[in-house]
């Protein structure tokens, strides 16, 4: 599934692309795509002769504010991509959506899970309104307040495992499999670590690992994991310099140790028994 890194990375070649153009118009192949309205017309016409003023992302979530007040919002889930291409380009069996503009470009939606979703939020609406995930997500990890504090006040209560924390949108927006798993590596914390019981000073390393890891993402543009591509076909490489992710078996990069794999609330997890040892700390008093 892509994460921040990779939809970052989507956005920025977005607001290359797309902007200041009008919408023509739109048509959609896929029904369910559209989350919101109900009403498949409402949002070909809502659409209609609207221009994009730029690409904000929130989490996961890609949002293009439109010239008229209302959004535009986009979640890839897990195999959706968004192909900024001429209008003459054969359409592909995984084509849901298609958005016209003029000058004969389209921004093409194709999905082949078609776990991904499209939103236009109303004239007057923000995207909280309309779309539940947003209105319920944690900080974003380059928020200038994104700190430990904000960390240990959000896991007080919970004693799950620090990599299900870590996955969880409500919490922190925007990372996913990947970057947990890379974030606990450069941390130094085994991703079976109660999250209500980590220090302070281990919750500083993760929040600065956090940043790290998805700058580092960001830099690569984005990975190849999931056939992730950015708008114009191109594919990130930030794969290739994973520190654990999806290196079972092989040799860890500071220690030599063999990384390991168990399955954390159902997602594969990756890690260095060395580099990031199970320590239950002492329930605090
Ligand atoms: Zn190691």
């Amino acid at each position: 599934m892509p994460e921040l890194p990779e939809v970052e990375t989507v956005r920025r070649s977005l607001n290359e692309s797309t902007c200041d153009r009008s919408i023509i118009s739109s048509e959609i192949l896929l029904e369910r795509t559209i989350a919101y309205p109900e009403n498949q017309k409402e949002f070909n016409s809502g659409l209609q002769g609207t221009k994009i003023l730029g690409w904000h992302r929130r989490g996961k979530y890609l949002l293009a504010e439109l010239n008229n007040k209302s959004w535009l919002g986009v979640h890839l889930r897990m195999t959706g991509k968004l192909l900024w291409c001429d209008r003459s380009l054969e359409i592909h069996k995984h084509t849901r959506v298609r958005i016209y503009f003029e000058d004969k470009q389209e921004l093409r939606f194709n999905d082949q899970r078609t776990f991904g979703q499209m939103w236009l939020v109303p004239i007057g609406a923000i995207p909280a309104d309309i779309i539940s995930g947003i209105a319920k997500m944690g900080m974003e990890p380059f928020d200038l307040h994104f700190n430990y504090e904000y960390l240990q006040t959000k896991l007080a209560k919970s004693d799950r495992p620090i990599k299900n924390s870590l996955l969880d949108q409500t919490v922190l927006a925007g990372i996913g499999n990947i970057y947990a798993d890379e974030s606990l590596f450069l941390s130094g914390i085994h991703p079976q670590a109660k999250s209500n019981q980590l220090t302070e000073t281990q919750l500083e390393r993760l929040c600065r690992a956090i940043k790290q890891v998805l700058s580092d993402g960001i830099a690569h543009g984005g990975t190849t994991f999931s056939d992730f591509e950015d708008i114009a076909g191109e594919k990130g490489n930030y794969i290739h310099s994973a520190w654990v992710f999806r290196r079972t078996g092989q040799a860890c990069r500071v220690c030599d140790t063999t990384i390991e794999r168990i399955k954390l609330g159902g997602r594969s997890t990756h890690f260095c028994p060395n580099c990031q040892p199970f320590i239950c700390n002492a329930p605090s008093k």
